[in-house]
């Protein structure tokens, strides 16, 4: 078996423990005869999972009772509709910063259906930096201020949180699980799985009492917060297979020393890349404001694009793939979530280093 080091930015690296386990049991699990994924969402085997994913979950964000865990469809994507058709009946209105390519697709969605104030817009800096947390003002009325925690693409991440009294509903997708975050400030925190926490086809939503209390009651059942909330996820058939799966990376992170660990894993794999930029400042360049540079995505430019290509297919060659900055901006990413080793950051710094030297 070879595995790679897989800098792809979503669906991305999973623990290879987690791999080996589903596929040990995923043709008779526990000895049932059957697997996970032909049996009832509601029978014995299936509920202890689904019970095991939240409170893994609970666990490791030390998540007090008035939190509540959905598991979702839609990805992430469906949480940009989500979250104003639950929170922004009536034409209420909410504060959006806009900070990339994410957070541009979550108010354009939030604007069909409610009252959307802009409070940041990156657009003319191109989206390579983050206002300060202390210049982040909310407008009156606002019911919530929405972050996008970390922009995948552009490698952005706000590193502080800003201070309002309004609740944060935070699209975390992208840096999911990657640090401890200081939860009182979260009124609801959603993110597709396929990042930090399991395959494509689950998006997690937190959500607190008091902002569950005041979603709308006149949603259609699929739509409604309040109806996953009262049904713990299995109003209809939950993504069974991705959260069979989440819950086994949970265990592994709570297994590994939690927040603290994956904390730490994500500081020093991304100090290795950006130390490399420091060394080679004539070849490697890196857009981003330095205050908000991406722990989980991580952004340069080589001083030409065909060196950009040839990077890209020597990395390639040496086991590492998935460099390829999203179409939309070029240049290089590397994808850093928490399922990489930090063998896969050394990797590739040792190559830049060497690429840096052979052809600066
Ligand atoms: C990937 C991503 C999304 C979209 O997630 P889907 O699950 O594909 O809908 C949204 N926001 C961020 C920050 C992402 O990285």
């Amino acid at each position: 078996m070879a595995r790679i080091f897989n800098f792809a930015a979503g669906p991305s690296t999973l623990p290879l423990t987690v791999l080996e386990k589903v596929q040990q049991e995923i043709v008779d699990y526990q000895g049932a005869g059957f697997s996970l994924i032909e049996a009832s969402h509601r029978g014995p085997h299936y509920s202890e999972v689904h019970a095991a994913a939240t409170a893994g979950l609970r666990k490791l964000l030390g998540l007090p009772e008035n939190y509540h865990v959905l598991w979702l469809q839609g990805g992430a994507t469906l949480q940009f509709s989500m979250v104003p058709l639950n929170l922004l009946a009536g034409g209420k209105p909410a504060d959006y910063t806009l900070t990339g390519t994410w957070a541009k697709k979550a108010v354009a969605d939030a604007k069909k259906i409610g009252k959307v104030n802009l409070v940041f817009d990156g657009t003319e800096a191109k989206f390579m930096t983050l206002p300060r947390a202390r210049e982040v003002k909310t407008s009156p009325g606002a019911v919530f201020l929405h972050l996008t925690s970390n922009e995948t693409i552009g490698g952005v991440q706000w590193q502080e949180w800003p201070a309002v009294d309004v609740p944060l509903v935070c699209d975390m997708s992208s840096d999911f699980l990657s640090r401890r975050i200081p939860l009182e400030k979260f009124g609801l925190i959603y993110a597709g799985a396929q990042k930090n926490l399991g395959p494509a086809g689950l998006a997690v939503v937190i959500i607190r009492d008091d902002v569950l209390a005041r979603c709308s009651d006149d949603l259609t059942a699929y739509l409604s917060y309040k109806i996953h909330a009262a049904e713990d996820s299995l109003y209809n058939t939950p993504p069974v297979f991705p959260i069979w799966v989440s819950r086994l990376v949970l265990d592994y992170l709570n297994g590994n020393g939690g927040l603290p660990w994956v904390e730490k894993l994500a500081e020093d794999r991304s100090r290795l890349l950006y130390g490399m930029m420091d060394k080679h400042p004539d070849f490697y360049r890196c857009p981003v404001a330095a205050h908000c540079r991406s722990k989980m995505n991580v952004v340069w430019r080589l001083p030409s694009e065909d060196l950009e290509k040839q990077f890209i297919a020597e990395a390639k060659k040496a086991g590492m793939d998935g460099l390829k900055g999203h179409r939309s901006v070029g240049g290089c990413r590397a994808s850093i979530y928490n399922a990489m080793p930090l063998e896969g950051a050394q990797a590739l710094a040792g190559f830049m280093d060497e690429f840096a030297r052979k052809h600066g």
